[in-house]
C-alpha cells in the first residue's frame, strides 16, 4: 500500500470553494461528543478538537469524500451536501 503525507495529497487538487459552505457543523450537538471520529477519519485533516471540547472546522479544502457524515455517530451534527456547479474540488494526477 502507497502512503502519502497530507501536503503530497494537497499538491494532487485543485480547490474552488461555494460561497456557502457545503457541510455545516453543528457545534451544539459536537459538544456531547466523546469520540470525535470526525477529527480522526477526514483525510483533509479539516476538524480540530479544540482544548474546551469544541470542533473547529473549514470547508475550503474539502475532497468531498463523505467519509465524516458517515463516520459521525450524531444525528443531525454534520449537514452535506455537494458544492454547487463548477465549484469545490478537482483532481489532477500531478
Ligand atoms: S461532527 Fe460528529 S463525530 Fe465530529 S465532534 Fe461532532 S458529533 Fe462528534
Ligand atoms: S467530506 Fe471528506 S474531506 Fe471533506 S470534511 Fe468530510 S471527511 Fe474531510
Amino acid at each position: 500500500m502507497v502512503s502519502t503525507t497530507l501536503a503530497e495529497r494537497m499538491t494532487t487538487v485543485r480547490f474552488r470553494p461555494d460561497h456557502e459552505p457545503h457541510i455545516v457543523v453543528d457545534g451544539d450537538i459536537c459538544r456531547d461528543c466523546s469520540l470525535h471520529t470526525c477529527v480522526y477519519v477526514c483525510p483533509a485533516d479539516l476538524f480540530t478538537l479544540l482544548s474546551d471540547g469544541s470542533i473547529l472546522f473549514n470547508h475550503e479544502q474539502c475532497f468531498e469524500c463523505g467519509t465524516c457524515y458517515i463516520a459521525c455517530n450524531r444525528e443531525g451534527a454534520i449537514s452535506w451536501r455537494y458544492p454547487g456547479g463548477g465549484r469545490g474540488v478537482t483532481f489532477r494526477d500531478s
